[in-house]
């Protein structure tokens, strides 16, 4: 039986909120606060960390989704 498999549930999760590769490394862009790439290096779609909801076109449409998803990133 291994020990460190991590089958049982009990591992931490993956979290592509907190995966460096996903996002740009600098950007002062309050939208990346809510979401984050779906297959990068592609930056055309970005996820939406609120709902899930994929938008293309990049981080700019990403935007305009939150604020009618409840994330405050204006500005
Ligand atoms: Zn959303």
């Amino acid at each position: 039986m291994a020990a460190n498999e991590g089958a049982d549930g009990h591992e931490a999760a993956y979290d592509p909120m907190k995966d460096p590769t996903r996002k740009p490394h600098r950007s002062n862009d309050s939208g990346w606060k809510y979401g984050y790439w779906l297959s990068p290096p592609s930056r055309e779609s970005v996820v939406c960390n609120l709902c899930g909801k994929i938008t293309t076109r990049g981080i700019k449409r990403h935007k305009e989704h939150l604020a009618g998803c409840g994330g405050d990133a204006t500005g």
